[in-house]
């Protein structure tokens, strides 16, 4: 009997618990929904979404060279889902429903509702464990509860992880060929239906991202071969492509947690946290990311726009739209700040190092609301991803799981000095610093600012250090 398969952030064929589980039961057919106004609800801006759709052409394909066709439906929201994938699932007479599990609240939700639906009209429905290693609420603290801090959960992680979780999902094999057609996928600015609010196109260049897990793998054997010995010397310097640059292809799943940590495992005498020093600090970024899943499921206020740290709903963050767009555009006259922003713009990526300084320097330096810089990261990022974006952020401005205090701020001339010395990534996207001497483009004087036309600095740091620390100190 034909199995449904549903695809979400899990745009492969290799390594999918859902297909695997679902091949082993009868034919498979797949199915992808697009939702385009819920993502615009959820702030996801085009570079992301003409990502993903290239994403599902590749999947597409993927799925053709095993005979099992994708039928693709464009919906508004995730309202609909439920009542398009059954209309879908008797059409093709299927037996039941697949699918990997997904944890912020909307899509929790969504697949609640999915599953009542399926329920009621006596079809089968069956979800899974996928994105991360370990369900949410599997891994607790000794009062049963969910982690708060990062090191003991990842002291956890380490301790129960093993084959169960690891083991990489058997490949369906090439089904026979099925008396159903795919969907033809229509190019994102088809306006196939007047209601649907047509797509803008990526604002970023597409090349530097090919999507498809073919390209995940590559991108993977890359930074193995090249830089993960490295990464614990090289990722915090964002003039290095010192890191992986995989987390567009996790986040909308061309590639799977288990194939990156196996690959670790490969290249690691069969280690994730001991042996190479490289190696293991990259597994621990993917535990980052696991981290931040089990948080929007412990602490849902998280998924709701409302702080980890419920004392910091109180703080009274400053109202500027100035300062505001100063940062967005990288006119903040903080050097370093200003170079990442334009790289986010230019590229839709930002090093990780980067997004904890700019972070910072809004939520702390210019007190603006932190939610307003998670929502300009995510119209912007190829790889914006609500649980590890809303973590950052949240992380950043002292509302999240950070286990330092609040008084911890970065100063921004100070890590500019220490992760970029030689200033040559300023260099690369602040050419009008360029031709001053490196020293100089940490912190230009007001004569070079003023020749170079590089505007002056927004705020004094030790004014906004004072000001943050008075804004977060009466709390409680
Ligand atoms: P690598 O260093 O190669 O790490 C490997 C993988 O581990 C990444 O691809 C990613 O999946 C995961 N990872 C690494 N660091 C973190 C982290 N701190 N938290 C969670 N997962 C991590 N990551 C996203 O995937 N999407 C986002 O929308 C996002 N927004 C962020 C916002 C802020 C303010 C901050 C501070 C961090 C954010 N991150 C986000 C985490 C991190 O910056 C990126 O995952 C990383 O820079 C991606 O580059 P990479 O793939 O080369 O990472």
């Amino acid at each position: 009997a034909t199995q449904l398969v549903w695809f979400r952030n899990d745009l492969r064929t290799l390594d999918h618990t859902a297909l695997s589980a679902a091949a082993m039961k009868g034919p498979v057919v797949g199915i992808y929904l697009a939702c385009r106004q819920q993502w615009r609800s959820h702030g996801h801006g085009a570079n992301k979404i003409s990502f993903l759709h290239r994403g599902v052409i590749a999947l597409a394909e993927e799925l053709k060279a095993l005979n099992i066709p994708l039928l693709y439906r464009d919906i508004d929201d995730f309202d609909a889902a439920p009542g398009t994938l059954l209309e879908a699932a008797r059409r093709i007479d299927a037996q039941a429903l697949h699918f990997n599990r997904e944890y912020p609240l909307d899509e929790q939700r969504r697949d609640e509702r999915v599953t009542d639906e399926f329920t009621q009209a006596g079809l089968a429905l069956f979800d899974y464990t996928d994105h991360i290693a370990f369900e949410p609420g599997e891994l607790l603290t000794g009062q049963n509860e969910y982690y708060k801090v990062f090191t003991p959960f990842s002291r956890a992680w380490h301790q129960r992880v093993g084959a169960d979780q690891l083991a990489l999902r058997d490949t369906p094999r090439r089904q026979a060929r099925l008396d159903i057609a795919s969907d033809r996928i229509p190019a994102l600015a088809e306006r196939d239906r007047s209601d649907i609010v047509p797509p803008q196109p990526s604002k970023i260049q597409e090349a530097p991202w090919p999507a498809g897990q073919e390209a995940a793998a590559d991108r993977l054997a890359d930074f193995l071969r090249q830089r993960a010995r490295r990464y614990n010397d090289d990722r915090d310097f964002p003039a290095i492509a010192g890191t992986s640059e995989l987390s567009a292809y996790l986040a909308t799943g061309m590639i799977s947690h288990r194939q990156c940590l196996q690959a670790v495992m490969a290249n690691n005498g069969g280690h994730l946290a001991d042996g190479d020093a490289g190696l293991a600090s990259w597994t621990n970024e993917l535990v980052w990311r696991e981290f931040y899943q089990h948080i929007a499921v412990g602490f849902p206020r998280v998924c709701r726009h409302r702080p980890f740290k419920l004392e910091t709903d109180k703080l009274n963050w400053r109202h500027s739209d100035k300062d505001f767009a100063a940062w967005c555009e990288g006119r903040t006259g903080f050097p370093l700040v200003d170079a990442a922003m334009r790289q986010l713009v230019a590229t839709g990526w930002m090093h990780n190092r980067l997004r904890m300084v700019t972070a910072m320097f809004l939520s702390k330096h210019l007190l603006l609301d932190w939610r307003r810089g998670e929502a300009f990261f995510m119209e912007h990022l190829v790889d914006g991803d609500f649980a590890s974006n809303n973590g950052g952020w949240q992380w950043a401005a002292s509302t999240g799981t950070d286990a330092s205090p609040y008084f911890r701020i970065f100063n921004p001339t100070t890590q500019s000095r220490r992760f970029d010395p030689e200033a040559t990534f300023i260099a690369q996207w602040l050419p009008e610093l360029a031709d001053l001497p490196a020293k100089n483009r940490h912190e230009p004087s007001a004569e070079q600012r003023h020749k170079t036309g590089y505007p002056p600095a927004i705020v004094d740091h030790k004014f906004a250090r004072e000001r943050a620390l008075e804004a977060f100190k009466n709390l409680g």
